[in-house]
Order: structure tokens, then C-alpha cells, then sequence
């Protein structure tokens, strides 16, 4: 694996292949770690160059999702429900999905006099965005004393290493408030989209975080509402805790990884241990989605360039709010930092020419209509559906097929096309991928203007053991060698140029 993994620095088909590998033993519970050891220790022997190219290599399509996107948590324990249910509108109105800290939610809703439940249900009916809920146990929202839900974040503030909380506190329960409300456990899962787990217990931070077999009773119970599941983890010295977080993570089987730096990255190279963490995140991340809840602002865009897809960010109040994108000294309590990362987004896509998009509403309505399109009467055939190893779609899909967004979208769906004998892609993405898996056509012809998505397409599906034929980039070709050719995309400016181009072609929306 050494070797495929070095190779996969210059080249995409090494990586198409190393990430093959990896998924088809992360789906058969194969994966050891000797495995994650090696894939550390190698790409620890790696230039920084290097690495960042590794990492932003897999966050190519089909090896990992390829959009970045802010998560933005609009609660605090100091603001009123109103406030929060807001700045969750602001949010949805902006096309960002929102991060809900429970405890958070617990306070606000308590001042009102209302459950919990009640208040989170507020939030729920203002936004049709993707809600990732965080801080959650299993009794449902995890209560904390003051000290905490008001903290200013010393540690943030301090910078690394982390030798403990500079305040000398420990993340205490309140155990007894949890309890009280604990029938409504299974509510809260049923209404997000996505849940986090935080691993960190496993890495030595006993003081900072829930047990893990809390968390194992939570990533159950999102798996049985078929949510997205996150893990959290710190990056801690950037080896023997790495390793930890990683593996910990896989054996819960979380969708997503989410990496804390900022003073939790405790190496001595910091932003090699950054870039480090997430391209290893990357290539072993089942879902194809690598974030950070905790990253100053090098961190943030070294992440970038190394493949990161998330930042978590929140509103003046959220404890999100300083832990991405400042530095030792100005990070505390009080700071709004989404305008923040936005910005530094921006700045690292065009100074590196990644190629890649920040995700905003039009963006994640268009997943939406794919979500619904890939819908069967036995099912949909989004991911952890596959072909061959590779999953269609990636855990950001099931984030948004969790939405109200999904819910709120018409269209058609696969039912709704006919079963034919040669059949034409004009884009070879996932939806390519599952009009091939609905309708097995004898034959397939595929153009995509991206040489690499049309090259990997081919070569998943051809190995599956559809006939399927490259049209290199040439949609006429497509059009002529098939029966039925299908513009395979969503975004409607794309549908309207391709469709005013070729009157053949049929669209999906
Ligand atoms: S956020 Fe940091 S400073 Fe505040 S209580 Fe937790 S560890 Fe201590």
C-alpha cells in the first residue's frame, strides 16, 4: 500500500485505485490498523507539497466529495430562543446547513419554560437545511454547568498544547437534567439530518468528553433513522492519537470525519500535523466528507488546500464561532467568525487554482433533486448503495436527503425512465452511475468535459461489468451511438445550455 499511496501523489489512477482498496475493506470490516498505521507513516514521510496534493487529490470525484461547505451553529446557552431560531433562518436563507449544540437548545428552551424538544422543534420548522446535532448522549441533549455553556475559551485563546482546561474544569454533566427529559430521545434523531459522535474519550480526553460506549448507543440509533454519522476527534500529538481517533471512528462506523486542531494539535509541526490528519482523514473516510470543528485560521487553510471539504463556524455566542479561523490571542467567546471563513475559503480556491466550488443554496437544492431522482419503489440507490466499491453519492447526500429540502423537492425519479438498449450520459457522475444500476442498458456511451470523470466513470462501471464506451468529452458522439441520451445534471444552467445545444438529449428535471 506504501507504494500506491506515494504513487497517488502524481496520479490519479493510483488514487482511484488505493481508495478502492481502502472502501472495499472499510464495507467488509477489513480494515486494521496496521492499515491506518501505514497509511500515517507514510504520508508522514511526505513534503507538506505533497501532502496537501494528496489530500486535495481524494477530494476528487468518485474518490471524495469535492465541495466546501460551512456548517453554521446558530445557538447559545446566553441567547434567547428567538435569537436561535433567527440566526437558523438567516442560515437557511444563505443555503449553509446548521449545527445544533443541544445543550444550547436545553437552556434556551428552559428559559422559556418549554422541553427541549419543544424549542429544537422551533428551530426544525424555520429551516429547510440540513440540521447536524452535536453535544447529544443517551438521554438526548447533554446539560452542562455555567462555567461551561458560558466559558470564553481559554483554551482557544491560549493556543497549543493543550495540557488540560486553563481554568481547571472538566466538562461535568448535569445527569439529573438529562434524565428528566430522556422520552425524547429518539425525537431528536428523527428530526436531524446528521449526528455527531465525539471519539475523544478513546484518545485520553476522559475529562472532556462523553464514554464511548455513550456515543456507540448514539451512533446506533442514528444508523437506525439512516442519518449521517460524524466522528470527532483531536488531532492530538499527530500520531499515536491520530491513529486512535481514526481507528476509533472506523470502528463505529461514522460517515464522516470531523478533526480538531486549534489547541488540540499539540505536534510540534503543526500545520504538517493538520495536513497530515485530514489527507489521511481523506483517503480513509468512508462517506468521502473530511471537516474540522477547531482549526485557527493556518490550520483552516492548509485544510483547504489538503482536501478539506466542512468548517464548522457559528454565531457571536456558539462556541463555534472563535474555534475556526482565528488565532492564539484573538480567539474567544463573542467572535462571528462565518464572514471569516467564507473569505479565507475564497482566497485558498483562487490562490491554489483547486478547482473546486463553496456550496450555497442552488448548489445543495440541485443534490436535493438528485437525492429525489435516485429514489426506486425498493429503496433509493444513494450512498452506502453502491457500484463495484465505490458508494453513489457520499455522505453530503444523505445529509441533504435527510432535509426538508429533499422533502419539499419535485421531480422525477428513476421510475419514471424506460428501460432501453443503448443508453447515453451527457455528465458521467452519480447519477450516470444510477441510471446504469436501474436500467442495466446493454450498452453505455459517456461524455464528460472532465477527462477524469468520464475516465473513472468508465472504469467503475466497465468493472461491474456494464459494456460502456468513452465518448471523450464528444456529447455528439454520445448522442448518436445511443438510443436515449440523458443530461445527467441538475444544475439548471447546465440543462438549459445542454439542452438548447442537443434537443435530443432528454432532461430529468
Ligand atoms: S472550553 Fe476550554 S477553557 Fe473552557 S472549560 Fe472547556 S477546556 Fe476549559
Amino acid at each position: 500500500m506504501r507504494d500506491l499511496i506515494i504513487d497517488s501523489v502524481d496520479n490519479l489512477k493510483s488514487c482511484l485505485e488505493l481508495r478502492e482498496l481502502i472502501l472495499g475493506k472499510i464495507f467488509s470490516k477489513n480494515l486494521t490498523e496496521s492499515d491506518i498505521i501505514e497509511i500515517v507513516d507514510t504520508i508522514d514521510d511526505l513534503s507538506m507539497e505533497q501532502i496537501q496534493k494528496l489530500g486535495n487529490n481524494f477530494r476528487r470525484f468518485p474518490l471524495g466529495c469535492d465541495l466546501l461547505e460551512t456548517v453554521v451553529g446558530p445557538c447559545s446557552s446566553s441567547l434567547s430562543l428567538n435569537s436561535i431560531i433567527n440566526n437558523s433562518i438567516l442560515t437557511d436563507f444563505i443555503g449553509f446547513p446548521i449545527h445544533i449544540c443541544a445543550y444550547a437548545i436545553g437552556d434556551a428552551s428552559e428559559n422559556e419554560g418549554i422541553s427541549p424538544l419543544e424549542g429544537f422543534k422551533k428551530i426544525v420548522e424555520s429551516v429547510d437545511v440540513p440540521i447536524d446535532l452535536d453535544h447529544f448522549g443517551k438521554y438526548g441533549p447533554m446539560r452542562f454547568p455555567k462555567e461551561i455553556t458560558h466559558c470564553y475559551g481559554e483554551c482557544y485563546n491560549l493556543g497549543p498544547p493543550y495540557k488540560g482546561c486553563p481554568k481547571n474544569r472538566i466538562h461535568k454533566r448535569l445527569i439529573d437534567k438529562e434524565k428528566e427529559y430522556s422520552h425524547e430521545f429518539e425525537e431528536w434523531i428523527k428530526l436531524s439530518s446528521t449526528v455527531c459522535i465525539n471519539v475523544v474519550e478513546e484518545q485520553g480526553g476522559e475529562e472532556h468528553a462523553a464514554s464511548i460506549n455513550e456515543m456507540r448507543t448514539v451512533a446506533e440509533y442514528s444508523k437506525k433513522y439512516g442519518k449521517g454519522l460524524e466522528g470527532i476527534f483531536h488531532i492530538g500529538d499527530g500520531y499515536d492519537d491520530l491513529i486512535t481517533g481514526l481507528k476509533a471512528c472506523i470502528d463505529l462506523d461514522v460517515d464522516v470525519f470531523v478533526i480538531e486542531g486549534g489547541p488540540f494539535n499539540r505536534g510540534k509541526d503543526r500545520l504538517k500535523n493538520f495536513a497530515k490528519a485530514i489527507t489521511a482523514g481523506r483517503i480513509l473516510v468512508k462517506g468521502g466528507v473530511v471537516g474540522t470543528n477547531g482549526a485557527y485560521e493556518d490550520e483552516c487553510r492548509v485544510g483547504i488546500r489538503s482536501g478539506l471539504n466542512v468548517i464548522i463556524t457559528g454565531y457571536s455566542g456558539n462556541h463555534h464561532g472563535y474555534m475556526c479561523g482565528y488565532s492564539p490571542k484573538t480567539a474567544k467567546r463573542g467572535n462571528f467568525n462565518l464572514p471569516k471563513i467564507i473569505s479565507i475559503m475564497r482566497e485558498e480556491i483562487k490562490r491554489n487554482n483547486l478547482g473546486i466550488c463553496i456550496s450555497d443554496k442552488n448548489l445543495i437544492k440541485s443534490v436535493a433533486k438528485g437525492c429525489l431522482f435516485l429514489e426506486t419503489p425498493k429503496g433509493d440507490l444513494i450512498y452506502p448503495n453502491k457500484i463495484g466499491n465505490f458508494p453513489i453519492g457520499d455522505a453530503h447526500w444523505v445529509s441533504i436527503k435527510n432535509s426538508k429540502l429533499k422533502e419539499k423537492t419535485v421531480g422525477i425519479t428513476l421510475n419514471n425512465l424506460d428501460s432501453n438498449g443503448k443508453i447515453g450520459l451527457l455528465g458521467g457522475r452519480y447519477i450516470g452511475w444510477g441510471i446504469v444500476k436501474h436500467l442495466s442498458p446493454d450498452e453505455v456511451y459517456v461524455s464528460d468535459r472532465d477527462k477524469w470523470v468520464e475516465y473513472a466513470t468508465c472504469h467503475i462501471l466497465e468493472k461491474e461489468g456494464y459494456n460502456v464506451y468513452p465518448s471523450n468529452g464528444d456529447d455528439k458522439k454520445t448522442i448518436e451511438k445511443s438510443d436515449k441520451t440523458y443530461i445527467t445534471s441538475f444544475i439548471p444552467e447546465i440543462v438549459i445550455r445542454l439542452k438548447n445545444k442537443y434537443p435530443k438529449a432528454e432532461i430529468l428535471i
